[in-house]
């Protein structure tokens, strides 16, 4: 397999988008292909400060992730166990590209799906749409909005100031869908504790890192406390953490554990282990979004909105039932083309 290019994509949000570490509209991606003569692969990287990574990071290190490629696609140990010794445990969203096009390429040779090469089932949940942090009148008109859309499932950003009335107000404008809430390590244990009966008023499905990401008897405590399912999400970035986590769900997001493959990995594990999975992602494009879709049917929660906050989505790929599931494309590999006609 051969570098083709890995080429900046920016990507802009239709609207700004808040949690509770910031807020932001725009954010640099990068694409990478790889050619193996015949076919073309392609990945996203979708680098995230918080994580240790920026573009320049994810530019800076490709060429030491590329040397270690191997020659057969169908190599495909080879190719994760050079991933893996190569910077261990850093750069996972540079290697979740990698992963991504590499999988593409021996997936088209084979004339199936990633999905079908790694032989995950079909997803079959629907995913959530996140509602950001904002003024409780916009989070009650997006939430509207999202139900209006035919999502049945809202994400809505907690860790501001003013908690109980967005809950409140989301719950109004959207009062039969599953409510997730994802406060984003903003809370303080004993905050978190009090919380929970609010929470549970406003029937909420599922709470999302409610504690700091390395307070994990903060976060072991609320889940024992908690009637709802809690999640990690900051506090889930492999899975050597699973050892030490008690938590109910984990989210697994591609950027974090580096690629399909090894999200397919670290579902299977945290589920041989008990946990529950969510599959989550980052601001993405169809890209980014559709490789991640590819082992989708290992999870019980799905956050795959990513490219659907976005003001305009440069890849086409997978596509969303009535109810929200993903839906693959029909296509061998990950089955992602440009939004523009190719010339
Ligand atoms: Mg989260």
């Amino acid at each position: 397999m051969d570098h083709l290019s890995s080429t900046d994509l920016d990507l802009t949000t239709a609207r700004p988008f808040g949690i509770s570490r910031w807020t932001h509209q725009r954010y640099p991606r990068v694409v990478l292909r790889l050619g193996d003569g015949a076919h073309e692969g392609l990945g996203e990287a979708a680098p995230n400060a918080y994580y240790g990574e920026t573009r320049e990071t994810v530019h800076a290190v490709l060429p030491t992730l590329l040397a270690g490629l191997p020659e057969d696609p169908f190599d495909l140990d080879a190719l994760f166990a050079t991933l893996e010794r190569t910077l261990p445990h850093h750069h996972r969203s540079a290697k979740a590209a990698v992963e991504s096009a590499a999988l593409d390429i021996a997936a088209r040779r084979a004339g199936v799906s990633v999905r079908r090469l790694l032989g995950a089932p079909e997803p079959a949940a629907p995913t959530s749409y996140t509602v950001g942090l904002g003024a409780p009148e916009e989070v009650a008109a997006q939430c509207g909005a999202a139900v209006e859309a035919g999502f049945r499932v809202l994400k809505v950003k907690l860790g501001g100031d003013h908690d109980e009335r967005l809950l409140s107000a989301a719950r109004e404008a959207a009062p039969d869908a599953q409510l997730r809430v994802d406060a984003n390590a903003a809370w303080t244990e004993r905050r978190a504790l009090a919380r929970l009966p609010m929470l549970e008023a406003h029937a909420v499905e599922l709470v999302e890192q409610p504690v700091a990401a390395d307070d994990l008897e903060g976060l072991a405590a609320v889940t024992r406390a908690s009637r709802i399912p809690v999640a990690a999400d900051e506090s889930f970035v492999s899975t050597r953490d699973l050892r030490r986590l008690v938590v109910d769900v984990v989210n697994v997001k591609l950027a974090k554990v580096g690629g399909p493959r090894q999200a397919y990995l670290a579902m299977q594990s945290a589920r041989a282990l008990g946990f529950g999975v969510m599959l989550g992602c980052m601001i993405e494009s169809s890209l980014g979004i559709t490789a991640a879709a590819q082992v989708a049917g290992l999870a019980d929660f799905l956050d795959l909105d990513g490219a659907l906050l976005l003001a305009s989505d440069p890849f086409v790929g997978a596509t969303w039932s009535d109810g929200k599931v993903p839906v693959l494309p029909g296509g061998p590999g990950l089955g992602v083309r440009s939004a523009e006609p190719s010339a």
